[in-house]
């Protein structure tokens, strides 16, 4: 008996290892951030900060106005290539994507920042910095995204972190407004079509995670006629006094507030003087909701308070043969979506928080995220550590603060609980 107890004391070990070898590894995010490569990776992200926020700032004062990405693309493409990812390549639609090979292909991992910001070409983005505050136009959205995909790709390298399925480190085209997602579209509909298992965007600063996506319509609504003089051609329709019916309908929708959900009129343009009926008149209207049933039917109010307002201004004219038109352009449609908090991908990124010392709250937000997670794959979209102030402003700032490096661990961490560590 006494030998028996002595021989399993000895073999324990033994068994144990083979149990080890032949189980797969856990990959919750407490459990790899012990191994010795993943603790070496994290540790670089916090030694290398300088390093991130140089990256940040250099690829910062490369000007990138929607659809002018090309030459921040390049750069992002070029550092990408020197950190060892020589496939590094820019697609058709203008996104860059590098490929880290894991043992085997899936799961499929990307982590991503956008590369366009708000900003016209014409834009000073010279950033300055005093002690950890940087400021610059879009220092925080995205710069700071793309830093990170740097700054976890060139740590993943000099650890050696060998991943069960690949990771792909991406920069997009078109996240901003006038942009309608146009890079992350193209990813998951075209260039990557049904191969990508995980979809991370570091996007802003903060340490929030943004788990439901908020889908929105844009449009640009025009009232048109033949215009005239104010005065001799009085009695005809006018297409300003249509779209001023309009925004009065616009402005008495009623919506839900949860799932929340929003209308705004936020540009008006037309006209040509003031002693002129106008030819043509334009607003630019935003309508949002975290639900793809409630901004449907938000979008059908819309409709019909446009199709009121024509016939209301044409019925103010019975005399009139004058023409009156209502032209609608769609300018933005972005997909709403959500994932329950329960989803694999949100616990990642919740437990990889927890393991770094911190907790992240979830949120919505209309990110390059909402197109995955329409799509039905796992998608999160993370901030980058740090605090922010004033994105899309010219006044935008980025606070590294005491523990900027923080958001490149999470990155990492997330990225490698999902992509598996050998
Ligand atoms: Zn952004």
């Amino acid at each position: 008996m006494i030998i028996h107890v002595l021989l399993l004391t000895l073999l324990a070990p033994l068994l144990a290892a083979c149990a080890g070898a032949q189980t797969p590894r856990s990959s919750a995010p407490s459990v790899i951030a012990q191994r010795p490569s993943v603790r070496a990776a994290l540790d670089t992200l916090r030694v290398a900060n300088a390093w991130t926020l140089e990256e940040q700032v250099s690829i910062c004062e490369i000007p990138a106005p929607p659809f002018g990405e090309a030459r921040r693309a390049e750069e992002f493409r070029r550092r990408l290539v020197a950190l060892g990812l020589s496939d590094a390549r820019i697609d058709a639609e203008g996104n860059v994507i590098a490929r880290r090979r894991g043992v085997a292909r899936h799961p499929t991992v990307v982590l991503s920042g956008h590369l366009d910001t708000v900003f016209p070409e014409s834009t000073n983005v010279n950033v300055t910095r005093q002690g950890t505050l940087f400021k610059g136009p879009g220092i925080g959205d995205d710069c700071r995204g793309l830093a990170i995909v740097l700054a976890v790709a060139r740590a993943l390298a000099s650890a050696g972190v060998q991943t069960q399925g690949d990771i792909l480190f991406v920069g997009t085209v078109g996240e901003e407004g006038p942009g309608n997602l146009r890079g992350v579209r193209h990813l998951f509909t075209k260039e990557m079509r049904d191969s990508i298992d995980y979809f991370i965007s570091v996007d802003g600063t903060g340490l929030g995670l943004t788990n439901r996506a908020v889908g929105s319509h844009r449009y640009r609504v025009f009232f048109e006629g033949p215009g005239g003089h104010s005065y001799g051609a009085f009695g005809m329709p006018n297409p300003a006094h249509a779209l001023g019916r309009a925004i009065a309908g616009i402005a008495e929708l009623r919506v839900p507030s949860d799932p929340k959900t929003t209308f705004s009129v936020g540009v008006l343009e037309g006209g040509t003087s003031v002693n002129s009926i106008p030819a043509s008149v334009a607003m630019d209207v935003d309508l949002r909701s975290e639900s793809p049933e409630a901004l449907d039917s938000l979008d059908a109010d819309f409709r019909v308070a446009l199709q009121r307002a024509l016939e209301a201004e044409r019925a103010r004219w019975p005399g009139s043969r004058v023409p009156l038109h209502l032209r609608i352009d769609t300018t933005g449609i972005r997909p709403a979506g959500a994932q329950p908090d329960t989803a694999r991908i949100v616990r990642a990124g919740l437990d990889a928080a927890r393991a770094l010392g911190f907790t992240s709250e979830l949120s919505s937000g209309s990110t390059d995220a909402n197109l995955p997670m329409s799509l039905g794959v796992p998608a999160i979209t993370i901030d980058g550590g740090g605090t922010g102030r004033g994105a899309h402003s010219l006044a935008e700032e980025y606070d590294d603060g005491e523990r900027g490096w923080l958001g490149p661990q999470w990155a990492a961490l997330i990225a490698l609980s999902l992509a598996g560590v050998r």
